[in-house]
């Protein structure tokens, strides 16, 4: 043992017990005896946790072979209890003076003095104990301890491979198979019932035993120069240099990479025995297992960090990491990650994705924003959901309630399958719906359009019957590349769109980037403390002119033939419309000196968005041909509340008197000059703000095509008159206290008006 002959051959021993056609019980009884006999002890013996909590004897050496199967302890209870639920091993030499030692009196254990038990863990998770057992009052020694972790490890594989599954019975299954659900947050509507695809798959160690430890341990040493390497070389790009958050992320893991406690780890396991990849997963799993009860959210993330290390370290030894290929992507796959960005989503092939679940995120992360262009459900915040999934479970998306169902029971499986056929027949009910004239029970005709970004959403042109783009965010190319695209690239997306339209109208907003908008390789180097309030949209493609041009003479070439609505996002002064118009004129003027077919007429509006235009209403309107209200916007400078800040999100209500009176007054100057007026924020997508903004005097609004349904249900039943009347009194009163939402929603009731 002292030189570390011992776990070798063990582990030699194990990997023959494994290849073996043996009956799962029978390999279990061999592979404890195997065991006790490496260590010197008298007993061996290993628990397996089960759904319901409770520890069962498996398998044992030396105590009593009746008791195996009847032999159990709940979570918590006695030394193999407490090492479950605290994932932590213990070491005794006189195991029987300990305060949470429990006797079982099946086992005949009494005799035995010494303990050392180690949970059997995988990726964090606790799915068993191993313990050896000796008569006298023995101490075991930190290699000892060190073996028996790794030997725990390869059981756990036999665990989760599903080998002790067949030794289940029924009512009683492994803890591994336990339905969980989890609670986080909504980032798009919708259910989806399929099986989990891990986007970053656990890499699956398959090769544990190393044949020259010394080799191993130099294999080692060179992925993890490798890997500090790449960590110096993105701290050192000129992009990351000055940035706050992404920065620190980097230096987290530099220093990580340099622990040498980390390293240490790794080492000793492969002295053990092991390759360098099984030791990197044996290492993270300890540390996962014992970080997964501290509550401090700062040595979560940290750990989080150190999750991505070690994947990064894995790929390394791997080579590559195994891509989700296609061709083994389940029909009904629901993608689980950590987080993602919005061009790796858009790799998984469309047709068999049904959910995605992310553990980090926000509503307006770019992956969220492409995932409800293409129409998925969407839950997350749904933290450790990565840990306790695994390629293949289970699983339901409610992207409705924020809620995922992992491996779940026949019942709540059934419960979801009859909500799918609910929300099915509603959109059949959509569907028919789409033929209808979109008017209000007296017949005033209202646009409902559609706002998009990605040639993704282009099929939903059609299919939600949207009059038209009303918000074509043509950052979203830019966001989802890997580099800018180039002009060939826009003007292709620009004429597909166009095409996709068929003639109805399409606004496209230039660049909107900036802010929480940002572009990974064009990073703004200010360092800017308030980015919402700073160097983004019109405001940058106006300081880099070349941006905006290239642009607009891609826009102009793609509508060669037909109209260009061309929409200026975050104007604050009516300068920076003449200053856009020149560069737009420009265009025009070059393209036609080189004979290029220009469009039939040519549209510039602007998006109200920052509330300096209020008061410059009458002057704006006749500076523009239409302008479109980016409520999104607009309601995070006129509250001053960050749009993307969960603590603030409930916090004030659109639907308030102030507010809703800004709205008023905006479409009230656009019908006094006879400028149409649009709004296209999330304000215009849920059927109760979207009856108010009708009540107020909007005639067009654009929306995400999945809203549109629901929306012209309110709209086909609205008595709009009276609607209107009734919010001309209530916005003509003191607001102060009162809850305009639930005037409205009685509004609704009382008028039989579907919301
Ligand atoms: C808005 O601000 O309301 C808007 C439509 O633009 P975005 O959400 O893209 O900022
Ligand atoms: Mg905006």
């Amino acid at each position: 043992m002292r030189d570390q002959a011992g776990p070798r051959v063990l582990l030699r021993r194990l990997r023959e017990l494994m290849a073996e056609a043996l009956e799962p019980q029978e390999r279990l009884d061999r592979i404890v005896r195997e065991i006790a006999a490496n260590m010197v002890a008298e007993v061996c013996s290993l628990y397996v946790l089960r759904a319901d909590s409770v520890l069962e004897l498996y398998a044992t050496e030396g105590l009593n072979p009746g008791s195996v199967h009847h032999a159990q302890l709940r979570l918590g209870q006695g030394l193999v209890g407490t090492i479950a639920a605290s994932a932590r091993p213990i070491n005794l030499s006189d195991a029987q003076r300990h305060p949470a030692f429990a006797y079982l009196p099946e086992t005949g254990e009494e005799i035995y003095h010494s303990f050392l038990g180690v949970p059997v863990l995988r990726a964090g998770r606790t799915l068993g104990v191993l313990v050896v057992q000796n008569r006298t009052m023995r101490t075991y020694r930190e290699d000892e301890l060190e073996a028996m972790e790794t030997t725990a490890m390869v059981i756990a594989e036999m665990v989760a491979t599903g080998d002790l599954a067949r030794l289940t019975r029924p009512g009683l299954e492994l803890d591994l198979r336990r339905p969980v659900s989890f609670s986080g947050m909504s980032f798009n509507d919708g259910v989806g019932l399929g099986h989990v695809v891990l986007h970053e798959p656990r890499i699956v160690v398959t090769d544990l035993f190393n044949e020259d430890s010394e080799q191993e341990l130099r294999r080692l040493g060179s992925a993890l120069g490798s890997l500090r390497l790449s960590i110096d070389d993105m701290l050192s790009r000129r992009d990351v240099a000055f940035e706050g958050e992404h920065r620190a992320v980097l230096e987290a893991y530099r220093m990580f990479a340099n622990d040498r406690g980390w390293v240490r780890r790794l080492e000793e396991a492969v002295s053990n025995g092991l390759t360098a990849e099984a030791a990197v997963e044996k290492v993270q799993s300890d540390m996962r297992a014992r970080m997964l009860h501290m509550t401090d959210p700062y040595m979560r993330e940290r750990m989080s960090d150190f999750d991505d290390l070690a994947n990064r370290l894995l790929r390394q030894l791997m080579g590559h990491g195994p891509e989700a290929l296609a061709s083994t992507l389940p029909k009904d796959a629901i993608i689980v990650a950590r987080s993602m960005g919005a061009a790796e989503l858009l790799d998984y092939p469309r047709d068999r994705l049904r959910g995605l679940v992310l553990e980090d995120g926000a509503v307006t992360s770019h992956v969220v924003i492409v995932a409800r262009a293409m129409g998925i459900p969407v839950a997350g915040q749904m933290k450790g959901a990565v840990s306790m999934a695994e390629n293949g479970d289970a699983i339901i998306v409610d992207g409705e309630e924020g809620r995922i169902h992992l491996r779940p029971q026949p019942d709540v499986e059934a419960a979801y399958a009859e909500k799918v056929r609910f929300r099915a027949r509603r959109q059949e009910l959509y569907r028919e719906l789409r033929a209808k004239p979109s008017q209000t029970a007296e017949g005033v005709h209202v646009d409902l359009l559609m706002n998009a970004g990605l040639a993704v959403d282009l099929p939903q042109l059609s299919e939600s019957g949207a009059a038209g783009i009303g918000l074509f965010r043509t950052e979203l190319q830019f966001m989802v590349a890997a580099t800018f695209p180039r002009a060939e690239a826009q003007e292709r997306l620009y004429r597909d769109v166009m095409d996709a339209a068929r003639g109805k109208p399409v606004t496209f907003r230039t660049i909107d980037i900036g802010g929480d908008k940002v572009l990974p390789y064009f990073k703004n180097t200010s360092n800017e403390e308030n980015p919402a309030l700073g160097w983004r949209a019109i405001r940058l493609t106006l300081d880099r002119p070349a941006l905006l041009r290239t642009q607009v003479r891609a826009l102009l070439k793609a509508a060669g033939g037909r109209e260009l609505r061309l929409m200026l996002p975050m104007i604050t002064e009516l300068g920076e419309i003449f200053q856009a118009r020149e560069i737009i004129d420009r265009e025009v003027r070059h393209l036609s000196r080189f004979a290029h077919d220009l469009p039939t007429s040519l549209r510039i509006g602007a998006m109200i968005e920052v509330p300096a235009l209020l008061w410059q209403l009458d002057e704006l309107m006749r500076s523009v041909d239409f302008v479109s209200v980016g409520s999104n916007d607009l309601f995070q400078f006129v509250m001053a509340a960050d749009r993307g800040n969960t603590l603030l999100s409930d916090r004030f209500d659109p639907l308030s008197v102030p507010f809703l009176r800004v709205l008023k007054q905006i479409v009230d100057a656009g019908q006094a000059s006879g400028t149409p007026v649009t709004l296209c924020g999330e304000l215009a997508g849920r059927p109760i703000s979207a009856m108010a903004l009708l009540g107020l005097g909007y005639r067009s609004i654009s929306m995400s095509p999945a809203s549109i349904g629901p929306v012209k249900a309110m709209l086909t039943e609205l008595p709009l008159e009276k609607l209107e009347a009734f919010l001309a009194d209530a916005l003509s009163r003191p607001g102060a206290g009162r809850d305009m939402r639930a005037e409205l929603s009685a509004f609704a009731e009382e008028h039989g008006v579907p919301l």
